[in-house]
């Protein structure tokens, strides 16, 4: 029942709500991870096709996301390649996109705590590991090349993508073998967070949040979906059982 001395109360409320910053909402964007990867299919169809309409990039945009905080409806992992950059090949703008990259889209501490300011914090119902066609990264471990300074420890997170790679196709060298591996790394991404990050498991077990892999060609400019992990179900009970362990850097990294 309605009082007249809910009135102040409901007032201060307004002015208590309004008094918070914005920057984040555990209620998330309000759409669905269908809806959001329809967002990114039809953004991509539009760049691919060279019509790009660069939707929230105003001056307007950049004000409203400014007072009214972020809303992202998806996370995503990507390389640090100079040639997938992730707002322009999704045609997307401000405030859409919660953006992790990093050479060779690897998940280790660092990523892996990134991924969880957007799929916990910001509550995004999607998330994607998107690696990319011809990776330098990844074409560097299926060869073995010398790699110096910060870069071996970075590149041991690719090591078992590549191995498995070359174990399910004994008879692949050259790019064919990196086309595969660029696939197997982005499984290996997503076994990696599942396996380090509980928060991650437990929305994707409730549903709350979807976990899939896509492959973006350079050349085309064309985003593949590749859907869940194939393991997915397998992955979570394991890790679930395991528990989260720190990933295998952690112990070294000061
Ligand atoms: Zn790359």
């Amino acid at each position: 029942m309605m009082k007249k001395t809910s009135l102040p109360l409901a007032l201060t409320m307004l002015l208590l709500l309004n008094s918070i910053p914005l920057q984040a909402s555990s209620a998330g964007p309000g759409v669905s991870a269908d809806e959001a990867m329809q967002q990114l299919k039809e953004g991509n169809a539009r760049y691919a096709a060279g019509a790009p309409t660069h939707p929230n990039c105003t001056q307007d945009r950049r004000r409203a996301t400014t007072t009214e905080g972020q809303h992202p409806y998806v996370t995503i992992l990507s390389c640090s390649d100079s040639r997938v950059p992730v707002e322009i090949l999704f045609d997307k703008g401000l405030g859409e996109i919660f953006v992790v990259r990093v050479a060779g889209n690897v998940v280790d501490t660092d990523e892996a705590g990134s991924i969880e300011y957007g799929v916990d914090h910001l509550a995004t119902p999607l998330m994607v590991v998107l690696g990319h066609t011809r990776c330098g990264a990844v074409t560097a471990v299926a060869q073995n090349a010398a790699v110096h300074g910060n870069i071996p420890r970075l590149v041991d997170n690719i090591k078992p993508a590549v191995a498995a790679a070359k174990a399910k196709h004994p008879d692949l060298a050259g790019e064919p073998l990196v086309e595969e591996a660029v696939k197997a790394n982005i499984w290996q991404a997503i076994s990696d967070l599942l396996r380090t990050s509980e928060v991650t498991r437990e929305r994707v077990k409730d549903g709350r949040l979807k976990v899939v892999g896509a492959l973006y060609d350079i050349d085309s400019g064309k985003v593949e979906w590749l859907g869940s992990h194939p393991d997915q179900d397998q992955l979570l009970k394991k890790y679930s059982v395991e528990g989260s362990k720190p990933h295998h850097k952690a112990k070294t990294k000061k």
